[in-house]
């Protein structure tokens, strides 16, 4: 029996591929390879469809947040605040700008950011919280826009996804995305932007993705090369036409999951916060014994993930911020117990009985 991959982006590059090649053939034949009409027609579409102002597209999305903090001015000297449970990259953005990333547990039902920990971590330096909307659903941000802190969105699992019917870089200053590959909305390479309805914002993270300048010669500040990549940038104008359709695919997979897996003992289901509106990046439910049951699942096939095993603070990158196992107990709880099923826009019903059969068995 075929394998259930826990992404397919063979199947989505189907559904694009007539359109990445006319796409392509037009970048090579005009000559344009750095920024230009495609990727400017992209940041059109892509801040049209987060009902976001401005969309500035850069290289990865690492980049894209550790821009929008300086672009936020959040530099040498600040504190910012970040959730121990997300991918490496929120807290190297921060390190990189020159700020000195808190960390902070999450709420143990979504495993989103923990705003009643934030709140006691406020001090002095404090200037900015970077929420991450983790697995495809927002952070509160209305609790933590009441903080009075710089808000800079970690949305590279969200794209598309609603709180309270707005998106990312609604309430916050900016909101980074990353286009990885396998993102909902992924390239073909690395790719990433940021979102703002701040003009100044926009322009200056304009300015330090091009080496720090407006002008040809002229760089005022230490900036980045950061450029979109014209290519990447057709790839992603053709996905993003199929964009709120995959997400809606994934909404039905997710549906479906619950069904299939509730009441199996010993399955925590993921949780929704009321009113939000997600977008299934990833899917994850937490059992016990996880890496045992990771290891049955790979054994039938089934390309199952662990997102993340290892919480920030006990990453050798942040050795320095002196923190030992116990700090953050729900992440750290959590991340011996989250299990990423395979989730993608396409998956179907037969393949989904088929993980939740075999998870069924893994776990006795
Ligand atoms: C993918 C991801 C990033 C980093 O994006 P890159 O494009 O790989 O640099 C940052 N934060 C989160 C939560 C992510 O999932």
């Amino acid at each position: 029996m075929a394998g259930i991959p826990l992404v397919d982006l063979r199947a989505q590059h189907r559904q694009v591929a007539d359109d990445v090649a006319r796409g392509f053939a037009r970048v090579l034949d005009s000559g344009c390879f750095i920024l230009g009409p495609e990727v400017e027609a992209f940041e059109a579409s892509f801040a049209r469809f987060s009902d976001v102002r401005h969309c500035v597209g850069v290289a990865n999305g690492t980049d894209a947040l550790e821009i929008a903090l300086r672009a936020a001015g959040i530099g040498q000297g600040d504190e910012v605040i970040v959730p121990v449970n997300s991918f490496i990259a929120t807290a190297l953005a921060v390190a990189r700008a020159g700020a000195v990333p808190v960390l902070v547990d999450c709420d143990p039902d979504h495993l989103l950011i923990d705003v009643a920990q934030v709140r006691r971590k406020i001090g002095p330096r404090t200037r900015a919280v970077v929420p991450v909307h983790l697995y495809g659903q927002m952070a509160p941000m209305e609790e933590l826009a009441s903080l009075g802190l710089v808000l800079v969105e970690d949305a590279a699992q969200a794209q598309g996804a609603t709180r309270r019917g707005r998106g990312p870089a609604a309430v916050a200053v900016a909101a980074a995305t990353s286009f990885y590959p396998g993102k909902n909305l992924g390239a073909y390479g690395d790719a990433g932007a940021l979102l703002t309805n701040d003009e100044a914002v926009a322009r200056r993270a304009r300015a330090l993705r091009n080496y720090g300048s407006e002008a040809k010669y002229v760089h005022p500040e230490t900036g980045f090369n950061s450029r979109l990549d014209p290519l990447q940038a057709v790839v992603l104008s053709a996905k993003l036409a199929h964009l709120a359709r995959w997400n809606a695919e994934r909404r039905d997979a997710a549906r479906r999951y619950d069904a299939l897996l509730a009441g199996v003992p010993g399955v925590v289901l993921p949780a929704t916060l009321p009113g939000n509106e997600a977008v299934w990046h990833l899917y994850v439910v937490q059992v016990p014994r996880r890496d045992d049951v990771l290891a049955k699942l790979r054994a039938a096939g089934i390309e199952a993930g662990v997102h993340y095993p290892t919480p920030i603070h006990l990453q050798g990158a942040f050795r320095a911020l002196g923190h030992r196992p116990g700090d953050f107990p729900v992440a750290e709880a959590a991340a011996a117990r989250v299990l990423s099923l395979p989730i993608h826009p396409g998956i179907t019903p037969a393949q989904q009985e088929r993980v939740a059969d075999a998870l069924r068995t893994a776990i006795g």
